[in-house]
C-alpha cells in the first residue's frame, strides 16, 4: 500500500459537477464475513450528520488498522439509486440474512474523520471499548475516513521483529534479573503484544514506564479499569509500584541505547502517574544523576498541579495532559473526577510551561462532540488562553452513539463542522501550534 508523504494528503478535492466516486457500503454477517453491498454506499456519521463516503474523502485502509463488526446494531447506508439514507437489517441481496454494520480501528496517527454509521438494535449492549471509525470499499480495497497527522512508524509492527524482541528480553533479563518493572514488561511485549514494550526491548523510539496502581478519575473510557456493567478492560492494570531503582534501570537503559530516546510515565495498564508523584520524582532525580540523554515525559491527567510542578523541578522534560474536550461541563462528565476539578487541570498547564515544560494535550477525538462548533471556539479560547505546543490527536475508544448522548446530556452539541475543517482552522489561527500523535523528543520540541 502506498504511503502518504509528509506534508502531502491523499485526500483530493472533489471537482463540481463530477458524479461522487462513492464507496461500496460494508457489511458483515453473523458469521463474521464481511462484504461489499453495490448500490449502496458507505456512510460516515458524526452526531446526526450523515454523510456518504467517496474516494475523494477517504484514504486506503492505513497499515496495522482493523476491520470490526458492530454487534446488536444496523448499519446505515446510502441508496445511490433513490439518493437517500436507509437502515438495513438485513441483507438486500439474501433477505432475512440478518447483516451488522463494519467499522475501522484506524493505526496511530490517523484521526477519524467520521465515525461508522448505524443504529442500535432493541437491547443493544455496549460496543467493547476501541474506536469505531466509518470505512467503506473502493479503487480495489478497504478505504478509511481519517485524516493522518503523524508520519512516523514508532508503532509501526513491521519494524519490530520478533527475534530482535527477544534477544532483547534476554538481554536485559541478564542485565537486571530482580526488575519487576522489566519482569512486566516482558509481559507486555511477549503476552499482550505492547508495541511501547516491544520498542523498549528492540531499543527504538519510546520506552514505556508503568507505575501507578490508581486513579483519582473513573473516565467512561478507562481501559484498564471498569465498573460499567457490561464494559471489559482491554488493558490489565500493573499490580504493584515499581521502586525509583527499578524504574531508573529500565529508563536508562533506554537512554543509553536510544540517546534521542522517549521515556513515559503514564500507559494504558495503569491508573495515573501523579498517585504515586513520589515515586515517579525520587526515579527522574536518579535517571538525571545518571545521564543528560534522553526525554522524560509524562502522561497523565494532570490533576495536581503542586506535584506536577516538583516533577518538572526534578527534571521532567514534557507532559501531555488528557481530555476529551476542553468545556468543564463534557470533561467532567467523561473524567469524572474524584478529588480534583478542570481548574487543577489548566493550572498544571500553566505550571507545567511556566517550568519550561513541554506541553501536549491528548485530545480524544469523537466527530459528533469534537468538530461541534462549541467544542471548536471553546479549543480555540483554550489555546489562547494556554500555552500548549502541541495537540495529540487521539481516537476516543467508546461506544460513539453513546459517548454522543452523554455529551449532550452535559453541554450542547450542534451541526458538526468536519474534523478536516477544524484541522484545517487550527492550523490557520494557530500557526506555531503542532499537531500529531507520538511524544516529540525534545530534539523537536
Ligand atoms: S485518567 Fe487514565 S487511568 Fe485514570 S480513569 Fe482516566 S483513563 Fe483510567
Amino acid at each position: 500500500m502506498a504511503r502518504n508523504r509528509p506534508g502531502k494528503s491523499q485526500r483530493t478535492t472533489h471537482r463540481k459537477n463530477q458524479t461522487p466516486r462513492y464507496l461500496d457500503a460494508l457489511a458483515a454477517n453473523a458469521s463474521g464475513e464481511i462484504f461489499e453491498l453495490p448500490g449502496y454506499a458507505a456512510v460516515g456519521m458524526a452526531g446526526h450528520r450523515l454523510v456518504p463516503l467517496t474516494s475523494d474523502t477517504t484514504v486506503a485502509m492505513p497499515y496495522g488498522s482493523e476491520l470490526m463488526l458492530l454487534p446488536d446494531r444496523i448499519p446505515l447506508v446510502f441508496n445511490i439509486r433513490k439518493k437517500t439514507f436507509q437502515s438495513l437489517a438485513d441483507n438486500p441481496y439474501e433477505p432475512g440474512q440478518p447483516i451488522f454494520p463494519v467499522a475501522i480501528f484506524n493505526s496511530p496517527g490517523y484521526v477519524n474523520a467520521m465515525v461508522c454509521a448505524y443504529e442500535e438494535r432493541p437491547g443493544a449492549g455496549f460496543l467493547p471499548l476501541f474506536s469505531y471509525g466509518a470505512a467503506g470499499w473502493g479503487q480495489g480495497g478497504f478505504r478509511s475516513s481519517v485524516i493522518q497527522v503523524d508520519w512516523e512508524r514508532r508503532q509501526d509492527l513491521r519494524l519490530m521483529p520478533e527475534d530482535q524482541v527477544h534477544d532483547g528480553v534476554k538481554r536485559y533479563r541478564a542485565a537486571f534479573p530482580k526488575n519487576r518493572l522489566r519482569e512486566h514488561l516482558e509481559h507486555c511485549a511477549l503476552v499482550s503484544g505492547c508495541p511501547a514494550a516491544k520498542n523498549f526491548f528492540i531499543g527504538r523510539c519510546e520506552a514505556p514506564l508503568p507505575s501507578s496502581r490508581q486513579c483519582n478519575a473513573r473516565c467512561l473510557g478507562c481501559i484498564s479499569l471498569q465498573n460499567e456493567p457490561g464494559i471489559s478492560c482491554c488493558q490489565e492494570r500493573i499490580s504493584f509500584t515499581p521502586t525509583p531503582d527499578e524504574i531508573r534501570e529500565v529508563a536508562t537503559a533506554h537512554i543509553e541505547k536510544v540517546p534521542d530516546g522517549v521515556v513515559s510515565f503514564g500507559q494504558g495498564c495503569e491508573g495515573d502517574p501523579l498517585m504515586v508523584a513520589d515515586v515517579l520524582r525520587e526515579s527522574i532525580i536518579d535517571i538525571r544523576k545518571q545521564t543528560a540523554n534522553g526525554t522524560i515525559n509524562l502522561n497523565s491527567n494532570a490533576s495536581l498541579p503542586g506535584q506536577v510542578e516538583r516533577l518538572f523541578d526534578s527534571g521532567l522534560d514534557s507532559i501531555r495532559v488528557s481530555m476529551n474536550s476542553v468545556r468543564e461541563s463534557c470533561y467532567t462528565a467523561y473524567f469524572r473526577p474524584n478529588g480534583y476539578t478542570f481548574d487543577h487541570v489548566t493550572e498544571s498547564i500553566r505550571v507545567a510551561a511556566k517550568k519550561g515544560g513541554h506541553v501536549a494535550l491528548n485530545y480524544l477525538n469523537c466527530p459528533g462532540v469534537t468538530d461541534t462548533p462549541e467544542e471548536f471556539e471553546s479549543l480555540c479560547r483554550f489555546l489562547s488562553d494556554h500555552p500548549v505546543h502541541l495537540i495529540q490527536w487521539r481516537n476516543l475508544n467508546y461506544d460513539p452513539l453513546r459517548y454522543v448522548s452523554i455529551m449532550k446530556q452535559a453541554d450542547s452539541q450542534s451541526e458538526s463542522l468536519g474534523m478536516d475543517r477544524v484541522l484545517s482552522q487550527l492550523k490557520k489561527r494557530f500557526p506555531a501550534l503542532k499537531h500529531g500523535y507520538f511524544n516529540p523528543p525534545r530534539q523537536r520540541f
